[in-house]
C-alpha cells in the first residue's frame, strides 16, 4: 500500500511536469497597440517551466511584432496564446533581443515569421544554442524534444540604429556596443515613447554581467536616458520609469567603480565582494550572480589596464 501511494505520488509529479502548465503573464497595456506580457522573474525551474521573461506585443495594422519568444517551444506557444487574447492578427515578426536561451528558444512556436536580431546574436545562437537548450533542460528537469535553436535571418550590425516601418509602426532597431551580451538589440518605438531593452534593463533582479561588457553597458544606459522615452520595458521584472533607469545606471556605475578601486589596490575578487556595499542588489532575486559579476568586471578592468 505504501509502495502504491509512493507510485501515485510519483505519477502525480510526472503529470505536473509534463502537463505543461505555465504561469500566466500579467498583461500590461501601454497604449492601443503596445502591450507587455510580464512573465515570472525566477530563474528557470519546475514551476515556471522555463517561462521567465517579458515579451512585448506590438500590434500593427496587418500583423504583430513580438519581442522575445520564451525559453522553449512550449513557452513560445504559451506566449502565442497570450498574444491571441490581445489580438487575432498573426505574429509576422519576432525580435530576439539577445542570445540567452530564456529569450529566444520559443522561436519554433512562430515558425514562418520573420526573425530579427543583431548580427552577433545570430552567430551566438548558432554557436551556443545547443548549450542553452541543455541549460534550460537541466533547470526545468526534463527534456525539451520540440525545442530547436532557431537563429534570426534578418540581422543588424553593431553600432547601428535602423529606422523602419513595420505594419505602419515606426520602429528603430538599435544595436549598441556589446552591453548585457556581445549582441544586444533594442527596439525603440519613438511615436509610442517606448523602449524594449531586453536584459540591458532589468528590474527586481540583479543584472547578469557574465557575458557582458560593463563599461559599454553603463554607456548604453546613458544613451537610453537621452532617448526621450517614457515607458521602459526590461527583460525581467516590472516596467521601468526614467527614474528607475537612472537608479540602475548609478548602481552599475557604483559597482564598477568599487571593483576598479579594489583592482588598483591589489584586492582579490573575494575581498572586493566583502567590501561591496550594495544593499539594493543583495535583497533582489538572483543576488547569487554578484560574485560572477565581480569576476567579469575584474577581468574587463584588468584587460583595460594593459592598454592604459
Ligand atoms: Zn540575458
Amino acid at each position: 500500500m505504501q509502495r502504491l501511494s509512493a507510485l501515485i505520488a510519483l505519477l502525480a509529479l510526472g503529470a505536473a511536469a509534463y502537463g505543461q502548465t505555465f504561469p500566466e503573464p500579467r498583461t500590461l497595456k501601454i497604449n492601443d497597440r503596445v502591450y507587455v506580457l510580464l512573465g515570472p522573474i525566477q530563474h528557470a525551474n519546475r514551476i515556471n517551466q522555463g517561462y521567465m521573461i517579458n515579451s512585448t506585443v506590438i500590434v500593427g495594422d496587418k500583423g504583430v511584432i513580438l519581442v522575445d519568444s520564451g525559453g522553449s517551444d512550449e513557452v513560445g506557444r504559451h506566449i502565442a496564446t497570450a498574444v491571441r487574447r490581445i489580438t487575432d492578427k498573426p505574429v509576422t515578426h519576432v525580435v530576439n533581443t539577445h542570445h540567452h536561451g530564456d529569450h529566444y528558444l520559443g522561436n519554433m512556436a512562430f515558425e514562418g515569421a520573420t526573425f530579427i536580431s543583431s548580427e552577433m546574436c545570430r552567430s551566438m545562437v548558432l554557436e551556443t544554442g545547443a548549450e542553452w537548450l541543455g541549460i534550460m533542460e537541466r533547470d526545468i528537469g526534463r527534456k525539451l524534444p520540440g525545442t530547436k535553436p532557431l537563429a534570426a535571418e534578418l540581422t543588424y550590425p553593431e553600432g547601428t540604429r535602423t529606422e523602419t516601418f513595420v505594419h505602419g509602426v515606426r520602429v528603430v532597431f538599435w544595436v549598441p556596443r556589446g552591453s548585457h551580451t556581445i549582441g544586444d538589440l533594442l527596439v525603440h518605438l519613438p511615436d509610442d515613447e517606448v523602449l524594449v531593452a531586453g536584459d540591458v534593463l532589468v528590474s527586481r533582479v540583479v543584472p547578469t554581467m557574465q557575458d557582458g561588457f560593463v563599461k559599454n553597458w553603463i554607456q548604453t544606459l546613458d544613451e537610453i536616458q537621452a532617448l526621450g522615452v517614457v515607458h521602459f520595458v526590461p527583460g525581467h521584472g516590472d516596467l521601468m520609469t526614467h527614474h528607475d533607469v537612472t537608479a540602475l545606471r548609478d548602481a552599475m556605475h557604483g559597482f564598477y567603480s568599487r571593483v576598479k578601486e579594489g583592482f588598483r589596490s591589489g584586492q582579490i575578487a573575494g575581498e572586493i565582494r566583502k567590501s561591496l556595499n550594495l544593499p539594493s542588489w543583495d535583497a533582489l532575486e538572483r543576488s547569487y550572480v554578484i560574485g560572477r559579476n565581480i569576476n567579469r568586471a575584474y577581468l574587463e578592468i584588468e584587460a583595460d589596464s594593459f592598454n592604459e
